[in-house]
């Protein structure tokens, strides 16, 4: 596998940061990583800035499940793009690994939801999903660990499963500079510069300018740093978040990796992590907070109800033990989906932002989309018009059908 290699950190001073780009990406995340590739593939000039280090966002942090089930079906046409991707990573990206782990996925909803579970699997088959529903007595089978006494039906995925978020974001950012990209740890964007008449005209940077009429800001819980000062409000709430990994129980087979699960009955996603553990997310109501010095260790109380959530579904993890925690930062949006495409305020900035949660596995896709949008003025893969950005001010939040539980996705602030 080739080596993810090292980016130009030249801390204080100018050093030789380029003073001027075709395009400047704001934020070493997946997004911004997976973007400056894209477009630097495409012969254009870019310049990637991350204020610390690759991944220092939500991206390092993730659990980075990969799964094409969602209530809507245009982010799992970005989902299924992006599986083309991870597939094919040596051929499309040709550096590093984003480890990809199909162990499959099960999608659980609790009874009453069935049909609104099968609404959306006909949907995600008639994109191309390799899914199907299945009966809680064949789901025993599939996933031995699991409690199905509660359910009916439940979706399943056998080609889905999770990544190593930083192998991914490493792989784009080296595939990104082999292609011409300049990738600068240690350097801030400061502001974006605009003319009289509200154009991008640069990035300011710890280093210096950056002319530039193109911007992407892919900044994550920090964005409204930046479009605050353009006068720019897009209804994003930087929101802290958390997640636990258990070991294995006595007892549960060490020998076979679990599949990835999403129970919509207790909020919660889980997938193995390491060789012995499994990391859970819950919902329990994350906070909103600045970015900056948020608490990156979890709360005792969330390790209580991870467990329990945990147990529910899988009952042998009743008292397991709790071998790790973290928090961390992702950007809520109005209706908790992206925001993706042009600022119209602003012309020449475009955000990939407020994804509340949900743009790991979408990034290899957004990438191909925000780099098509910028070269051909338009995306072939995923068409981007419901992720405008504008859809707030049209007073169009995003509306899902089919729902799970009557909650829309708005209120569930875990991130899968
Ligand atoms: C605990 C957790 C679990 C998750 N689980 C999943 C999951 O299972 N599946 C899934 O698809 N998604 C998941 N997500 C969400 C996913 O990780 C994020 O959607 C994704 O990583 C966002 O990537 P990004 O590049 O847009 O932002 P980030 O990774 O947040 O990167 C933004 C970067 O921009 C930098 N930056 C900000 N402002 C500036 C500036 N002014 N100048 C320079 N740099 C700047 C930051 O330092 C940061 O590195 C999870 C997130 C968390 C926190």
């Amino acid at each position: 596998m080739a080596d993810p290699g090292r980016f130009e950190t030249t801390p204080g001073g100018y050093g030789d940061l380029p003073r001027s780009a075709d395009v400047v990406v704001i934020g070493g995340g997946v997004t911004g990583a997976s973007t400056a590739f894209q477009l630097a593939k495409r012969g254009v000039g870019v310049t990637l800035l991350e204020q610390r280090e690759l991944g220092a966002g939500a991206t390092g942090k993730s659990g980075a499940l990969v799964r094409a089930h969602y209530t809507n079906p245009v982010e799992t046409a970005l989902t299924l793009e992006s599986l083309r991707i991870f597939a094919a990573w040596d051929e499309v990206v040709g550096a590093g690994s984003p480890r990809f782990e199909a162990v499959g996925f099960v999608q659980v909803v609790a009874p009453e939801d069935e049909p609104h579970l099968r609404a959306n699997v006909a949907a995600h088959q008639a994109l191309g999903v390799e899914t199907a529903v299945v009966s809680a007595a064949d789901l025993a089978e599939i996933e031995p660990l699991m409690r199905t006494d509660d359910l009916t039906h439940v979706a399943f995925e056998p080609k889905s499963g999770y990544a190593d978020p930083l192998g991914t974001l490493y792989g784009f950012a080296a595939a990104a500079t082999r292609h011409g990209a300049s990738v600068r740890e240690g350097t801030a964007a400061t502001a974006i510069a605009t003319d009289p008449r509200g154009r991008v005209v640069g990035v300011d940077t710890t280093r210096g300018r950056i002319a530039t009429e193109s911007v992407v800001l892919a900044g994550g819980a920090w964005a409204n740093r930046l479009l605050a000062p353009l006068g720019v409000d897009l209804g994003l709430t930087p929101r802290r978040i958390q997640v636990v990994v258990f070991r294995w129980p006595r007892g549960v087979d060490q020998g076979r990796r679990h599949r990835v699960v999403i129970d919509a009955t207790t909020h919660a996603w889980f997938r193995p992590e390491g060789a012995t553990g499994t990391v859970i997310g819950v919902e329990t109501g994350g906070r909103t907070c600045e970015p900056d010095g948020y608490g990156e260790t979890a709360d005792a109380a969330y390790v209580d109800a991870a467990r329990a959530a945990l147990a529910h579904r899988f009952p042998a993890f009743a008292h397991a033990t709790m071998r790790g925690a973290w928090a961390g930062m992702i950007m809520m949006s109005v209706d908790s989906r992206p925001l993706i495409g042009p600022v119209p305020e602003v012309p020449g900035l475009y955000v990939i932002a407020g994804d509340s949660g949900t743009s790991f596995k979408t990034a290899p896709a957004i990438g191909v989309c925000l780099a098509e949008l910028l070269t051909e003025g338009t995306a072939s893969p995923v068409d981007l018009t419901p992720f405008r950005p504008s859809r707030f001010a049209e007073g169009l939040p995003w509306r899902d059908e089919h729902t799970y539980g009557g909650v829309e996705e708005h209120l569930l602030t875990i991130s899968r």
